[in-house]
């Protein structure tokens, strides 16, 4: 069906995004697969051509466009099966957090950084011990004087080794009959004492996105790095989180749509038995089952991305798309695959890492078992 949520000026952006991705992202993905990490020059290129932070005012040092502008550029990411250049858990993810809850002060100082490139960004809640119960985080910010004092362990923190800021949730009292009043946000650049990037983490997918262990020892840092008053941590969290899962959904949706156009290419390609496998009636019943989920899912989709772009705030249905849309990319890339045989196997062909790639969007951003806790929740259960 047609879309309605983008105007003119989208698709022009669109155009340019995809010029982008052609000079500056596909020639160097396959190397960017193997160092386990994105070129941080490529963070500075994509700034320049106003690609990260695109909904950023240009007064902070953005290019003044809108959340359209971020799904587009998510949507093309997954066009290009790029799963790596985490340019949406930057712009539309951590920096919305400097935006919306630093103090004038603290956006002079970081957003401009973050709009160029120049300020790579992560956002580090989940610990060793704890990730679905946010509130039950061990890492401390202790006050001292006109400083803080972090303490704690952070663990499969994406961009962890290549940021140059990272927020990260600590608790500032220890009563653990406060626990959801006590969890404050602080920023902490690169470089400070006490602050280690520890360790790069080897993962299933997503070879190219840095996924870091991160440590805080007697990490101190201004006061004016706070993020928000103390213990105002958890509700900032709450609200942001909203745009994060819709974000996976994006992205989830995307991907599916363009797995399923290849696969239907390659099965009109493929010749078994004197004929293209696109002429096997099984063939044709999985993938007629695939486009209509597809489209089903588009539906809801471009209609959640205009309600929140007209600024509702819809917790139930981005915790539904999170959950949908990851679901089902999982059955659609699962089928899909199966269409390639045995190439589908090799990690040359993109169907494949399509595959590894799209098993953690049932993970982060909150499992898809807390995304039906909270809509079991909202339902009054
Ligand atoms: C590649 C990758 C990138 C990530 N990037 C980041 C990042 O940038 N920043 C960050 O802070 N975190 C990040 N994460 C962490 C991610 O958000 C957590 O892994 C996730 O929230 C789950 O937490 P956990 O791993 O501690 O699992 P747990 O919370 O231990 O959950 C284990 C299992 O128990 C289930 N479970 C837990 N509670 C309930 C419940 N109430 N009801 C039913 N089932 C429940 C879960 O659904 C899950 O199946 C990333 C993770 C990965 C794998």
């Amino acid at each position: 069906m047609e879309r309605h949520l983008f105007r003119e000026e989208h698709e022009l952006f669109r155009q340019a995004f995809r010029r982008f991705l052609d000079k500056e992202v596909l020639p160097h993905q396959e190397r960017w697969r193997e160092q386990g990490i994105v070129d941080r020059e490529a963070w500075r290129k994509a700034g320049r051509e106003g690609f990260l932070c695109t909904w950023m005012e240009e007064k902070w040092g953005g290019p003044g466009g809108d959340f359209l502008h971020a799904v587009v550029i998510s949507e093309e990411m997954a066009r290009a099966y790029d799963s790596g250049f985490a340019i949406a858990l930057h712009s539309d993810i951590v920096v919305p957090y400097l935006h919306a809850f630093g103090s004038d002060e603290q956006r002079q100082r970081w957003l401009p950084g973050c709009a160029s490139g120049e300020l790579v960004t992560a956002i580090a809640m989940t610990e060793p011990g704890t990730g679905s119960d946010l509130a039950a985080i061990q890492t401390t910010a202790r006050r001292d004087g006109d400083d803080y004092v972090l303490n704690g362990a952070k663990t499969f923190i994406s961009n962890g080794m290549l940021c140059d800021l990272v927020i990260v949730a600590a608790k500032t009292d220890a009563d653990p009959a406060r626990a959801h009043q006590s969890v404050t946000l602080f920023v902490v650049e690169a470089g400070r004492p006490g602050f280690l990037k520890a360790k790069k983490l080897a993962k299933m997918g997503l070879p190219a996105q840095d996924t870091a262990e991160l440590a805080f020892e007697d990490c101190r840092i201004p006061a004016a790095n706070r993020l928000g008053p103390e213990g105002s941590g958890f509700p900032a969290l709450m609200q942001k989180l909203q745009q994060e899962r819709l974000m996976v959904a994006i992205g989830a949706q995307a991907s599916a749509e363009r797995i399923l156009e290849d696969t239907i290419a390659y099965t009109k390609d493929r010749k078994a038995f004197g004929k293209p496998i696109s002429k096997f009636q099984n063939t044709q019943f999985k993938l007629a089952e695939c486009a209509t989920e597809v489209e089903v899912g588009r539906a809801f989709l471009d209609r959640l991305c205009a309600e929140h772009v007209a600024g509702k705030y819809l917790v139930r249905e981005c915790s539904m798309a999170k959950l949908w849309q990851t679901e089902m990319l999982g059955r659609v890339v699962d089928t899909c695959l199966q269409f390639f045989g045995g190439y589908g196997y090799m990690l040359e062909y993109p169907v494949t890492r399509a595959y590894m790639d799209a098993r953690v969007q049932r993970i982060y951003a909150g499992t898809n078992e807390i995304m039906k806790v909270i809509i079991a929740k909202q339902l009054g259960l």
